[in-house]
């Protein structure tokens, strides 16, 4: 827990989230990444005269699970209102949001907070459109690129209930995991998917009303956030500590000079000139609709995180890994499904699977499928194969559809567990080292048992069970040869 002395920091988060919709909020524009500029555009997304916004249903619906998922009431009216600004990455010159009729009000969201779990309120969650992008070249030209003009965001404002960076940070990534499992987003933060205004403003402890606060605009990363709250709780309690009185302002973060700028004093609201969209009706949401999404809304990954330990017996911080991405806990409940037993294939994706495996916004891409991960683990489990010759199979079939049981039957891999062969080759062994039977039996050297051990796995070019084949040597070497 970072100590800021006297000063208790006060700290809450707007989330922009895009919705992963195929088209825009308001046009039939793709919204995918990465085409060249200004390809995925229309009148409706240019802002041209006389063109007409159509909201896209399936933006709405993705909203709308959001807002349930974090417990939210969804009105059921709301309305879309233009927020007019000026900048150039905006041809209409206003954005469609909601403002003072949200989608969604009063929700909450479970961190993990420094002393112990905490509900962390959630105000309100609106629809709105996203901007296009200024693009600065090296040699002074701006031009504006308007591919994600008008592709649907949902804002989540957070009450200020988070009282350190820790907090903020474990909230952030909460939400980023929770919108990732419900398929609403991608949750790529470095293509600008999910960003994040950070609030925060410090008081004394123990004081009840709250201190100016101050915005820090658009971070886009789990450990700046972190970061760029304690370097601007450290600058605010400096300066109060001076005396010196804080303004309400807008500021970014440099992760290089670990330093927060100033970026504009702030405005009020008043400057935007809201105002009701008279383009778009009035937002009505059918009651029985909102049943019918509530009772479909997928299991959370921290719900799925306390199934796993309450109902498989993992660890916390296992469950925690496997919960860690909508596609991992996938891959483990395939693994499940094909009859994997539970520790081992967490076991194995942790140590084996992740170090193989990446992932990029909701895609992931694992070296093996789960059906090849259950087989391998099966095998380890029921003691045909052992642990290490697990792992000589992964690396042979990483990256391919190879059976994994094949491989070991091909191999002829497949640990010796058979009584009878084992003895036998335990005679074998005891009868090529007469010496060493002899200090064994006659001088106590009981130590030797390890020898035999060694020689017997040598011979079977480590494929043998290894408690069995030590049990046998054991009852050969004291039980004399009873067995004949
Ligand atoms: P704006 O629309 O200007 O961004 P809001 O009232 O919507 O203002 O608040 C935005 C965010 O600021 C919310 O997430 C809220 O929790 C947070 N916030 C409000 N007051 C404070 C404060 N005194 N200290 C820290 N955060 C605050
Ligand atoms: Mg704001
Ligand atoms: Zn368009």
């Amino acid at each position: 827990m970072t100590d800021y002395g006297n000063w208790e920091p006060v700290i809450g988060l707007e989330i922009h989230a895009q919705l992963l919709t195929a088209t825009k909020t308001f046009c039939g524009c793709a919204t995918s990444f990465g085409a060249p500029p200004n390809t995925h555009t229309c009148p409706v997304c240019l802002g041209l005269p006389g063109a007409l916004p159509v909201l896209n249903e399936e933006a709405l619906r993705m909203a709308i699970t959001a807002a349930l998922a974090f417990g939210c009431t969804v009105q059921p009216c709301s309305i879309f209102a233009r927020k007019n600004y000026f900048y150039p990455d905006l041809p209409k010159g206003y954005q469609i949001s909601q403002y003072e009729e949200p989608l969604a009000t009063e929700g909450s969201l479970l961190i993990d907070a420094d002393l112990g779990p905490r509900t962390v309120g959630i105000t309100r969650i609106h629809m709105e459109e996203d901007a296009g992008k200024n693009v600065h070249s090296a040699g002074g030209d701006s031009v504006v690129d308007l591919n994600r003009a008008g592709t649907p965001l949902i804002e989540i404002v957070g009450e200020p209930d988070l009282r350190s960076p820790a907090e903020a940070g474990d909230y952030m990534r909460r939400l980023h995991g929770a919108l990732m499992f419900l398929g609403v987003n991608d949750g790529n933060l470095e293509q600008g998917s999910f960003r994040c205004d950070a609030n925060v403003s410090v008081r004394k402890h123990g004081e009840t009303t709250f201190g100016t606060r101050v915005e820090m605009k658009n971070i886009n990363s789990f450990r700046f956030v972190q970061e760029a709250l304690d370097v601007e709780i450290r600058r605010q309690t400096r300066l109060l500590e001076r005396g010196e009185q804080l303004s309400q302002q807008t500021r970014g973060y440099n992760s290089d000079k670990r330093e927060s700028y100033l970026l504009r004093e702030k405005e009020g609201d008043a400057g935007y000139r809201y105002f009701p969209e008279p383009d778009l009706p009035p937002l009505r949401i059918d009651q029985q609709v909102l049943a019918d999404m509530r009772a479909s809304l997928p299991e959370l990954p921290a719900a799925k995180r306390a199934r796993f330990v309450g109902a498989l017996g993992l660890s916390d911080y296992a469950a925690g890994v496997l919960t860690s991405h909508p596609a991992i806990a996938s891959f483990f409940e395939q693994g499940l499904a094909a009859e994997a037993p539970a520790t081992k294939l967490a076991n194995f994706v942790q140590s084996e699977l992740l170090r193989d495996s990446t992932t990029r916004g909701l895609q992931a891409r694992f070296p093996i499928s789960p059906e090849q991960a259950a087989k391998l683990v099966r095998m380890v489990e029921a003691g045909s194969i052992s642990g290490k010759q697990a792992k000589q199979i992964y690396a042979e079939i990483r990256n391919t559809d190879r059976d994994p049981e094949q491989l070991v039957s091909e191999r002829g891999m497949a640990v010796i567990s058979d009584e009878d062969t084992l003895r036998k080759l335990a005679r074998e062994i005891l009868a090529a080292h007469p010496g060493q039977v002899g200090l064994y039996r006659d001088k106590g050297k009981t130590g030797l048992l390890g020898f035999f051990v060694g020689q017997l796995m040598k011979a079977t070019k480590g494929s043998a069970n290894p408690k069995l084949a030590s049990a046998l040597l054991k009852s050969e070497l004291e039980g004399g040869d009873d067995g004949d």
